[in-house]
């Protein structure tokens, strides 16, 4: 199968995951890394496309600004952290992609902004009307509201949700991952990359 080249999209999410944005060693935003990708979103965002993009980071940039101890975080800190995060986050964002003369707007959604119908097509209508004023949405949970019960906690699925909500016709998740295995990498030396899917069979339902 040919792959797809972006020239055929106009739509597109870009999902960011943590480890990508935040050097979780050194505690710091991988400023290099970012200003590129904020390079190639001009790009896109030049050529007239509309560029949406869902960013985590702000759990993993609060504890690093808070210096948190490694390990898991009770409920109460991860809201805390996501909460100085996120300022730090949106502020970063509107700064690389600011290099470019782009405008972008600060979106924050729980699941049940997703879920139920009125919220959601608010949701909607502020995506759009940003998209109309070429702003780029920058989406993340609302981490600071969330409980473990009532999250998405995966920006995977966010991004997801966010490309049906925006009616996107190209969803892209970058992370440190490099795709879909048929076994889990880390645990499995073997396992096999998967580079392109076609269709959803039960057996590659399974490996995901
Ligand atoms: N919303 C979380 C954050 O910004 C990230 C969730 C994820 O990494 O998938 O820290």
């Amino acid at each position: 199968m040919a792959r797809p080249s972006l020239k055929n999209f106009r739509r597109i999410v870009v999902k960011v995951g943590s480890s990508l944005l935040i050097d979780s060693n050194a505690g710091e935003v991988r400023t290099p890394w970012l200003s590129a990708l904020a390079g190639d979103l001009a790009k896109l965002h030049g050529e007239g496309r509309e560029v949406l993009v869902v960013s985590s980071g702000s759990i993993a940039l609060g504890r690093s600004r808070l210096k948190l101890p490694r390990g898991p975080l009770k409920l109460e800190e991860s809201q805390g952290a996501a909460a100085v995060g996120q300022i730090a986050l949106a502020r970063i964002w509107s700064e690389v992609l600011g290099a470019h003369g782009i405008d972008c707007g600060q979106i924050l959604v729980t699941l049940q902004d997703t879920e139920e119908r009125r919220r959601y097509l608010n949701a909607r209508s502020t995506i759009a009307k940003l998209l109309e004023w070429r702003a780029v949405p920058i989406i993340n949970e609302n981490d600071t509201v969330a409980t473990n019960e009532i999250r998405y906690g995966d920006n995977d699925r966010l991004a997801a949700r966010v490309a049906t909500m925006a009616s996107a016709d190209l969803l892209i998740l970058l992370s440190d991952i490099d795709g879909l295995y048929d076994a889990p990498p880390a645990a499995n030396p073997n396992a096999k990359l998967i580079p392109v899917v076609e269709s959803v069979t039960s057996e590659i339902e399974a490996m995901a």
